[in-house]
């Protein structure tokens, strides 16, 4: 479920920070550390899934859970045009082996007049 290891699920359990955004009984959404653009905040299950292909076909109900969550501050966030992207594997740029989803935007709707 939790393996201490691991810095997302220290993130999900509270036990290290991150700058929150929102969270369910089975999600949690988080800015990046380093983010790439003006939005950057980072969506994960509380509960240790490797990757997305893992979450998917191991756990739908939370897959459905964090991208309903990844969504809802997608559209909150932006105007409406966005990424919600999942690295999977290293080859493919995963560096935290945690699932998690990118929700990146370059606009966001605070900054339209
Ligand atoms: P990946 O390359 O695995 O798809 O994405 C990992 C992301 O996690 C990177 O964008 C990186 O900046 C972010 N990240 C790594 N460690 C931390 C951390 O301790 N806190 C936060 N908020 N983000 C992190
Ligand atoms: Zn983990």
């Amino acid at each position: 479920m939790i393996n201490p290891d691991c810095i997302f699920c220290r993130i999900a359990s509270k036990d290290i920070q991150a700058n929150l955004v929102a969270e369910t009984e089975l999600s949690l959404a988080f800015w990046d550390i380093s983010p790439r653009q003006p939005i950057h905040i980072l969506v994960i299950p509380k509960n240790h899934h490797a990757n997305i292909a893992e979450l998917t076909m191991n756990s739908p109900e939370q897959l459905v859970d964090l991208m309903q969550l990844g969504t809802q501050i997608a559209l909150e966030k932006s105007t409406g045009s966005f990424r919600l992207s999942f690295n999977t594997g290293e080859e493919a740029g995963q560096t935290v082996f945690h699932a998690h989803g990118h929700i990146t935007s370059r606009t966001p709707k605070d900054q339209i007049a």
